[in-house]
C-alpha cells in the first residue's frame, strides 16, 4: 500500500506555500499553540481579519463548499492539504466556525433566504460565527439543554444561557440550539437558529482560561427575539441539524499538523543544546521519547486522513473520527509533557520572556493543551462512541 497525493495536490500545496511566505510571517506569531482566536497566536484581531480576506480573495476559505454556493468544489483532499499547510504555518485558518461549519450547514439544512444572506458574506470573511451549544448542565449531556425558545407571533423568544462560547465577544452572529418542546423526549424537542448578536437581550460575559486569555465566553438571553425565519430545518429537529455540524467539526488534521511542528522544533532543541556539557540528544531517555512521539505522531496524521477518505467517499464519518480527536488531542498532551520535561524548569518560561527557551511555545502548548481532551467532546465521550459505534459494546 502507497500513500502519495496526486500531482495536482502537490502543485496545490505549494501555491498555499508560497502565499503564506509572501502573507503571512511566521516570525510574529508568539507561542506554539491555538490563541484566543483560533491560530496565529499573539495577533491581533484586526490583522488576522486582514488575513482572512485573502484567504477569501482566493476563495479558500469556501474550498471545499459546492461551486453554485460559492465554494470552490475543490475534494476533501485538497481541503485537506490546506488545513495541514495552514496548521503547520501557524497560520489562522479561518475565525469563528463560519467557513468550516455554519456554511456547510447552512448549505445543507437552510432555507433560499438563509443561503442569500449568509453564504457570501461567510465566504467573503465579512462577518465572524460562534456556536451557541454548551450550557452550564449540558456539555456532553448537549441533549439537556434548558435555554428556551417560545413561538410569539413571526418571532421567537429565547431565554437562558450558553457557556464556553468561543469567540462570542467578537462574533456577528451564532447558531443557536434552544429548546422549544419541554415535553418531548429531549433530542425531539430541540430547534436550531441563526441568532444576531447584536439583538437586544444577549449580554456576552468573558471567561478567561488557564493560559491567562479571553478565548470563551458566558452569553446571557433576556427576552431575546429571533425571527422565525431563522430557524434552520424543522422545529423541534434541530438535534439532527446540529448533528451534521459537529460531524464537519471533527476531522482533526489540524490539531495532528500543530503539534508535528512542535515536534521537529522539539528535535532542533535537543540537537543544538547542551546540558551538564552534554547535547541533550546523547540522552537515552530524550531519543526514546523523541522516537515514541515520531510514530504517534504518523499514527495521528494516518487517523486524520482515513477520516478525510471516508468523506470525500461520500460518506460520514464516525467512530473513525472519534479515534482521530482521541488520538490527536491526547498526542498533544503527550507533546506538552515530553516538552516540558525535556526542557527543564525554564520550559515553564512563557512567550514574552527572553530567557524562555523555543520562545516559550512549549509552555503555552502545555497550558492550552489541557483543553484539547475537552472542547470538542471529551476523551471519555469519544471513548464511549469508540465502544459503541466501533465494537458494537452496549451503552455504559
Ligand atoms: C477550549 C474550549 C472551547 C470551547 N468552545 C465551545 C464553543 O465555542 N461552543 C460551545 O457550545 N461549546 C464550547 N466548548 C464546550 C465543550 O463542547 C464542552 O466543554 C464539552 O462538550 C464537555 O462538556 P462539559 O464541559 O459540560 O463537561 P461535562 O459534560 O460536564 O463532563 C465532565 C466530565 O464528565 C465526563 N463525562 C460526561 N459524560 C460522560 C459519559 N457519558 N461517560 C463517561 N464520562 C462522561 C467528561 O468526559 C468529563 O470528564 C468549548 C470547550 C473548550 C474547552
Amino acid at each position: 500500500m502507497e500513500f502519495r497525493f496526486s500531482p495536482e495536490e502537490e502543485a496545490f500545496r505549494q501555491e498555499v506555500r508560497e502565499f503564506l511566505r509572501q502573507e503571512w510571517s511566521e516570525e510574529a506569531t508568539e507561542g506554539g499553540a491555538e490563541s484566543p482566536l483560533g491560530y496565529g497566536g499573539g495577533r491581533g484581531l484586526d490583522e488576522i481579519r486582514r488575513f482572512q480576506k485573502k484567504l477569501a480573495q482566493k476563495g479558500w476559505l469556501t474550498l471545499a463548499w459546492p461551486k453554485e454556493h460559492g465554494g470552490m468544489g475543490a475534494s476533501i483532499m485538497k481541503q485537506v492539504i490546506f488545513n495541514e499547510e495552514m496548521a503547520y504555518h501557524r497560520a489562522p485558518q479561518q475565525l469563528g466556525v463560519g467557513p468550516d461549519r455554519v456554511g456547510p450547514t447552512i448549505i445543507l439544512y437552510g432555507t433560499e433566504e438563509q443561503k442569500r444572506e449568509h453564504l457570501p458574506r461567510i465566504a467573503n470573511a465579512e462577518v465572524i460565527w460562534c456556536q451557541g451549544f454548551s450550557e452550564p448542565g449540558a456539555g456532553s449531556d448537549l441533549a439537556s439543554l434548558q435555554t428556551s425558545a417560545v413561538p410569539d407571533g413571526d418571532y421567537f423568544v429565547i431565554n437562558g444561557q450558553k457557556i464556553w462560547t468561543s469567540l462570542a465577544h467578537v462574533a456577528d452572529w451564532m447558531i443557536l440550539l434552544a429548546r422549544t418542546d419541554p415535553d418531548a423526549p429531549k433530542h425531539r424537542g430541540i430547534s436550531y437558529f441563526l441568532v444576531d448578536m447584536r439583538t437586544p437581550g444577549i449580554t456576552v460575559r468573558p471567561l478567561v482560561d488557564m493560559t491567562g486569555r479571553h478565548a470563551f465566553n458566558q452569553v446571557f438571553f433576556d427576552n431575546v427575539r429571533v425571527p422565525r425565519k431563522n430557524l434552520v430545518g424543522e422545529l423541534n429537529r434541530g438535534w439532527y441539524v446540529a448533528a451534521a455540524t459537529l460531524d464537519f467539526e471533527r476531522s482533526g488534521i489540524n490539531r495532528v499538523m500543530a503539534g508535528i511542528r512542535l515536534y521537529e522544533e522539539l528535535v532542533q532543541y535537543a540537537r543544538e543544546t547542551e546540558r551538564d556539557g552534554r547535547p541533550l540528544m546523547a540522552d537515552p531517555t530524550i531519543r526514546h521519547k523523541l522516537a515514541e512521539l515520531k510514530i504517534e505522531f504518523e499514527v495521528g496524521r494516518l487517523l486524520a486522513y482515513r477520516v478525510a477518505w471516508i468523506q470525500s467517499q461520500g460518506r460520514i464519518p464516525n467512530q473513525e473520527a472519534s479515534m482521530s480527536k482521541l488520538f490527536g488531542s491526547e498526542l498533544q498532551q503527550r507533546l506538552a509533557r515530553a516538552g516540558i520535561e525535556m526542557l527543564g524548569l525554564g520550559g515553564q518560561l512563557r512567550p514574552g520572556s527572553k530567557w524562555a527557551p523555543m520562545a516559550g511555545r512549549i509552555a503555552d502548548y502545555y497550558l492550552a493543551s489541557v483543553s484539547t481532551t475537552v472542547a470538542a467532546g471529551t476523551s471519555e465521550v469519544m471513548r464511549n462512541i469508540i465502544a459503541m459505534r466501533g465494537l458494537g459494546l452496549p451503552r455504559g
